[in-house]
Order: C-alpha cells, then structure tokens, then sequence
C-alpha cells in the first residue's frame, strides 16, 4: 500500500485536492521560472505578492465576499481568534453572546470570559452536543457586542442549518470545518474565520473575513499581533505571513473553481453525505450520534453495538485502506471527515465496507 494513497478520513489535517497536491510537487524547487521554491520567496517579493494577491482574490471570487469587507491570512490557527475576537470586539459594550454547540465553541467562550461579560445564548451540552438550538431557544442579549457561534462542530458532526437572527448584533462564526462546503450570504456576517487545515490547505494558516467597521476598537492590552486593525491596515503583512501555506490555498481554489465553484462543491458534498448516512441508516448495526435534523455533511458521527466492535470496525476498515475513522474520545466510536476534498468515490468505497462489516458482525 505504501505506493498508494489511502482514504484519509482524518478531522483535520485531513486530505487536499490530487491535483494542489501534485501541481505544488512540480513546482517544489522551482516556482514557475523563479528559481527558487515558495518557501524559499521573500514575502515583500513581487513574484510571491502576486501569489498572495490572487489567493485573495480567488477567495473573495469564490465565496462572493463583497465590498466593506478584508480578507485577512493570518497564523495562530482558529484557536488564535477565540482570543482575538473579544480582544478586538467586546470593547464596545463588555458584553457577548456565545452559542456552545461543541468542543471548539465551548473553548472559545471560556477563552472569552477572560476579556469580558459573556452570556451563554444556547447550549446543546444537555444532549451531549448531539443537537443544534433553534432560534427560538437562543437568549440574547441586546446589549451584547457580537453573537458567536460554530457552524460545523468538527467533533461531535453536529451542522447548523439556519443562520441565526441576531438583529444589529454582529454574527462571528468559526466556519473551520465547513468553509468552501456550502454557500454562505457573507454579508450577514461581521467576522467568518477559519483554520486552514480542514478544508483548504495545510495547517498553518487562518482565514478571517472580516467587516472593515469592526476593527479599530480594541482592548488597550491588544497583542499588536492580535489587533484586527493593524493586519487591515498592513494586509496581513504586519509580520511574515505563512507565505507556503497560502500558496497551496490559492491551488486548493483552482482546484474547486474546476468543481464549479462554492455552488459545485455544495452539491457534491451533499450527495457524499446522502449516501454515507443513507448506508449507516439502512444498516442493522449502526448508528449515527448526532440527532437526524442536525447532523453535519462534514464530520460524520456513527457506532456499532460496542467499543470493542468499534475498534474492529476501525481497524479492519484501516486495513482495506480507509483510515482516521476513530472517533473523538467525547463522542468515542466512529467518524468519517468527508471534506471537499474527500473523493465520492472514497465514500462509495467506505459505503461497501460499512455494508459487508454489517453483514459479517451483526
Ligand atoms: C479544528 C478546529 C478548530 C481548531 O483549529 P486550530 O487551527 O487547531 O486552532 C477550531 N474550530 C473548529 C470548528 C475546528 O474544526
């Protein structure tokens, strides 16, 4: 197998498009004439801005960011912005809303809670994080700075289905795991973020997508690394940006261009998701964590009877080539992370696994 590439089911780092792969491998030594590999450019160089500049501009393309609003290449990983919103955002009233739906929610309003008042506007731990609040359950605060929240909750494959309605309170969403998967109206947000490393390109860069209004009122104590204003102001180039990582997100983006675009890959990502929780559904052994009307197109959660099947199932399904379906410790069991650049085919495969295990184990 060691020639081959496997389904890689793996949360994140998880699998990138062949071809991002292959093109970055051609040009690993010499950049298209340059001389010299991406990693090897100065940031400030001509050749490397244009790779930035496009990048930026093939996000802002894809994902119909309009005007008003900075996209913005930074490091730190999503974590960074847990402290990087209330520190530049909480200023004007002290306050916010925090919606805690799963793992990376709940460390963002802990985090949070440093800078500020916050108020828990819903929280679905009652359920073991296996359900999205509705709208009517949210209690918010009207004095509240921004709302937040997680889109895709990349642990427990949990997936909001509406956008909540917050008024003139600023929405700030963690789209980490589900960015580029579906179309998303930008300009009801105030801030979208996301870490690279599920569904664009290596782990190293974060995207944030911010409205310009936001920035410029932070906390006096702000880590100038972590001021919103000055990345604005120095696009992104306060300090050295993760330079080979945006790189390989601007051939992520050719790559889903070719699938036709945000548009496409909505499509394509549903019918993979259809078709994994169909087979789990029809199956007499399996079952799904995460409640029907909420489950996640992303991160898909599922068990057998028992762990000691579970880990059977794992292992035999490793073997045949399909591996990092281990389940987070929280939710134990099973997870299969069918990001964009997950194959259809990957999830055909998976699908005649899943139903010769079920025959043989039930
Ligand atoms: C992976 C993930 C994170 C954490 O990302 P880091 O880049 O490791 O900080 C945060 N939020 C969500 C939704 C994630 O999936």
């Amino acid at each position: 197998m060691s020639d081959q590439r496997v389904y890689n089911f793996s949360a994140g780092p998880s699998m990138l498009p062949l071809s991002a792969l292959e093109r970055a491998g051609a040009e690993i030594t010499n950049y298209r004439g340059s001389g010299m590999s991406v990693m090897e450019m100065s940031h400030r160089s001509k050749v490397f801005l244009q790779i930035f500049e496009e990048t930026q501009e093939k996000l802002r393309r894809l994902m119909e960011v309009p005007e008003g609003y900075k996209i913005l290449f930074l490091q730190t990983g999503a974590t960074g912005q847990f402290a990087m919103i209330p520190l530049n955002l909480i200023g004007r009233t002290g306050r916010a809303d925090y919606a805690v739906t799963g793992n990376f929610s709940n460390l963002a309003y802990k985090e949070a809670a440093k800078y500020g008042q916050i108020n828990l506007a819903a929280s679905s731990a009652d359920r073991n994080h296996t359900y999205i609040p509705s709208q009517e359950q949210l209690k918010l605060d009207p004095q509240a700075s921004y709302f937040y929240y997680c889109a895709n909750n990349t642990i427990y494959g949990t997936e909001w289905q509406y956008v909540p309605e917050t008024g003139d309170v600023p929405l700030v969403c963690d789209m980490s795991s589900d960015i580029l998967s579906r179309r998303v109206d930008v300009s009801k947000y105030g801030i979208i973020y996301a870490g690279a490393q599920k569904n664009m390109a290596p782990a190293g860069l974060t995207v944030v997508i911010i409205r310009e209004d936001l920035a410029g009122h932070e906390l006096p104590y702000t880590p100038v690394i972590m001021n919103y204003k000055t990345m604005i102001e120095k696009d992104s180039m306060y300090n050295t940006p993760p330079c080979w990582t945006i790189y390989m997100l601007g051939l992520t983006l050719d790559w889903l261009e070719e699938q036709g675009g945000v548009p496409g890959m909505e499509k394509i990502k549903h019918g993979k998701a259809r078709m994994l929780y169909d087979c789990l559904d029809a199956s007499a052994l399996f079952t799904c964590a995460a409640e029907k009307p909420f489950r996640s197109d992303m991160n898909v959660t599922f068990r057998t009877r028992s762990p000691e099947l579970d880990d059977k199932f794992v292992k035999e399904a490793a073997g045949a080539g399909f591996v990092n379906l281990k389940g987070h410790r929280n939710v134990g069991g099973m997870r299969a992370s069918i990001y964009n650049a997950m194959p259809a085919e990957g999830v055909e495969k998976l699908c005649d696994f899943i139903r010769a295990f079920d025959k043989a184990n039930r």
